[in-house]
């Protein structure tokens, strides 16, 4: 058994990280999106309640995402272990997953968490630009216009950025997700199992690392 969870701020490389453990560990993927998705599909009853929050766009109080998350847990493709991405969000949740997981007599192996310095992140995922004559999409670190200035498509001039790509959302959006794992990792950190990965190298670089730390727990 292998019960994991996966930390990290947006534009860390989180999904493709996960993509890789599941493959290779074949366990399952446990995304709170999925988990959402598949409550609601069902038609279970937290899920139609979760709906219910969705769709007047609030958020969906804790105690129903826990119901949810005991639900999923609970199902019998768990018993080779899990990878939980995307939960806990709060230490709330966090403490919640401890209780869930005491019932269902499991516990957490690892808290990997793939760190990447804000400043990084910011470049990371402030650096689209698109083509205001054709839409293309560039980025100023990995995909900039063969000729500075001019698009490659259409040959237009002009670039904007969009609100979302702009470097003062981008800070804000980290900064909310700085505060509210901090509790979390702090949490994980008293418990001995939180692993810090330097996230800030290749993909392969990093996984080597997760492989490291994961092949252990085995
Ligand atoms: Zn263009």
């Amino acid at each position: 058994m292998l019960n994991l969870i996966l930390m990290g701020l947006p534009g860390a490389g989180k999904g493709t990280q996960a993509e890789r453990i599941v493959d290779t560990y074949h366990i399952p993927h446990i995304s709170t999106g999925d988990m959402f998705r598949s409550a609601i599909e069902k038609q279970t009853t937290l899920g139609i309640k979760a709906k219910s929050y969705m769709d007047q766009g609030a958020l969906v109080p804790d105690e129903i995402t826990n119901g949810i998350v005991k639900e999923r847990l609970a199902e019998t493709d768990t018993k080779v272990g899990f990878l939980l991405d995307g939960f806990p969000r709060t230490l709330g949740q966090a403490q919640a997953l401890e209780s869930i997981l005491k019932e269902l007599h499991k516990s957490i192996d690892a808290v990997i968490d793939i760190h990447v310095e804000e400043s990084v992140l910011i470049e990371r995922l402030a650096g689209r630009f698109i083509c205001r004559t054709c839409g293309a999409t560039y980025h100023k670190v990995n995909h900039l216009p063969k000729v500075e200035g001019t698009c490659d498509r259409c040959g237009g001039h002009e670039f904007y950025q969009r609100e979302d790509d702009k470097p003062e959302t981008v800070k804000n959006r980290l900064s909310v997700n700085i505060e509210s794992s901090a509790p979390i990792l702090a949490f994980y950190e008293n418990q001995s199992l939180l692993k810090k990965i330097d996230g800030n190298r290749d993909i392969e670089n990093v996984f080597q690392d997760v492989k490291g730390i994961v092949d252990i727990k085995k």
